[in-house]
């Protein structure tokens, strides 16, 4: 079977779940939408996507700047299985009835709110809570982190408290009318709704965050401190089972990898599709074990994390793969994310 896709929403998310659908064996992307002519509509036209207008966008300005268009966002839902949504935060709600009316299938990205679908979706920690389901909502990039994270913790060992701090990038690189560009940000919701967001994976897990925003662009990077009721024997163990699991990256002390920049410097060379770093990335060094509690940083590239989740979600709502991991492995594949 070949799962027929739309993207509707192609901005950072929308173009790298656009040529990850590409990739798949068992999936064809159908096409994307724009709501105006830029460069990466002229970039979707170059890679041979085809384009349909969305949002109530006009199409002269497209035929001004000589980009095709094939249709609206209604003529192209009408010839797909699913579409992915990645239009901004709290579009995707407002797009909801257009998919509804008709008939596809549906997933979301973590801008939404959670009721926007019927599950919560992270590959590794609750794929098959998505099979069969007409929607779903893949969790934003920070919650995806926290997620891959406690899906190997808790299938090893059992926690009694996990505070993490969040520390944001300010604005995606693209994104030149964002900030702060000086000065670091408390967020005042406190705890942080990343902590409640987790629980839409993990409803018994006792994580709370808090988080602060920071001139950066690159990476978020997580501070987080578990106390283990049931704890790993040594740190040696903890890391093994981050760096035995699928989509975790773990950098040894002689890789010279200090912080965020030398970690996007790999991926720009590693030159995975965007020049992305898919995987939770973790030090060698950044993570101790003291007693029963738990000391660990991870970096999240935001930009790249939840596209392999999405090509995931799919393959769960259509039952493509026997489970989980099965799908994990052929997506990783295709994507060019290394195995364990
Ligand atoms: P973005 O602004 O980069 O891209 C959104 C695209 O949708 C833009 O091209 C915009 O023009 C287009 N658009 C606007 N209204 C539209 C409409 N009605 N119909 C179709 N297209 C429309 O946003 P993004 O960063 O890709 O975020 C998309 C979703 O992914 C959000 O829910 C966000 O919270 C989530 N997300 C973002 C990140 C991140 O760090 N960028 C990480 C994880 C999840």
């Amino acid at each position: 079977m070949t799962v027929r896709v739309a993207v509707n929403g192609y901005g950072t998310i929308g173009k790298r779940v656009a040529d990850a659908i590409s990739r798949q064996p068992d999936m064809k992307l159908v096409g994307v939408t724009k709501t105006r002519p830029n460069f990466e509509a002229r970039s979707a036209i170059a890679k041979g996507y085809k384009l349909y207008l969305a949002g109530g966008a006009p199409q002269a300005p497209f035929d001004q700047v000589g980009l095709p268009i094939a249709g609206r966002v209604e003529d192209l839902l009408r010839e797909v299985d699913v579409v992915v949504d990645a239009t901004p935060d709290k579009v995707g709600r407002e797009n909801a009835h257009l998919y509804k009316d008709a008939g596809i299938r549906a997933i979301f990205q973590g801008g939404e709110k959670a009721d926007v679908a019927e599950v919560s979706f992270n590959a590794l920690a609750n794929y098959d809570a998505a099979r069969g389901k007409r929607t779903a909502r893949v969790v934003s990039c920070n919650t995806t982190g926290l997620s891959r994270a406690a899906s190997v913790l808790l299938s090893r060992w059992t926690i009694a408290a996990w505070e993490a701090t969040i520390i944001r990038r300010g604005a995606d690189p693209a994104e030149s009318d964002r900030g702060p560009i000086n000065g670091i940000l408390p967020k005042f919701d406190l705890p942080s709704h990343h902590g409640p967001d987790v629980r839409t994976i993990y409803p018994e897990l006792p994580i709370a965050t808090t988080a602060v925003v920071v001139p950066t662009t690159l990476m978020h990077v997580h501070v987080n401190h578990i106390r283990f009721t049931q704890a790993p024997k040594d740190s040696s163990e903890m890391l093994e089972a981050f760096r035995s699991t699928p989509r975790f990256h773990i950098f040894a002390p002689w890789e010279g990898v200090d912080g965020t920049p030398q970690v996007m410097e790999y991926a720009r060379h590693r030159g995975l599709g965007h020049q992305d770093m898919m995987e939770n990335v973790l030090w060698e060094k950044g993570l101790k074990l003291d007693g029963q509690s738990a000391y660990f940083f991870q970096a999240i590239h935001q930009e790249s994390i939840v596209v392999p989740e999405s090509i995931d979600a799919i393959r769960a709502m259509f039952d493509l793969a026997p489970d989980g991991a099965h799908s994990i492995a052929i997506t990783d594949r295709t994507l060019g994310i290394p195995a364990p």
